[in-house]
């Protein structure tokens, strides 16, 4: 009789911009960014990350946005 609860959902939610609350996303706000990019500068997947689809995709269209003004590289040089 073991049933699924929707508790175990919790479990899963590691986004943290849902733990910080977070409604918008600054595209200027590069330092938040980075933590989400790789060595190379790619956005990380979700899988990497566990953040959550609706804030994977807000940092997506914020990253592209820094990268279109020139705040974020879009291949970093190391
Ligand atoms: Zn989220």
């Amino acid at each position: 009789m073991a049933k699924i609860t929707k508790n175990d959902d919790k479990k899963k939610k590691n986004c943290s911009f849902c733990a910080d609350n977070v409604a918008t996303l600054d595209y200027k706000d590069t330092s938040k960014l980075k933590r989400f990019l790789s060595e190379s500068g790619k956005i990380l997947p979700r899988r990497v990350t566990g953040t959550c689809a609706k804030h994977q995709r807000m940092l997506a269209t914020a990253v592209k946005r820094a990268r279109e003004a020139s705040l974020i590289p879009y291949v970093f040089e190391n």
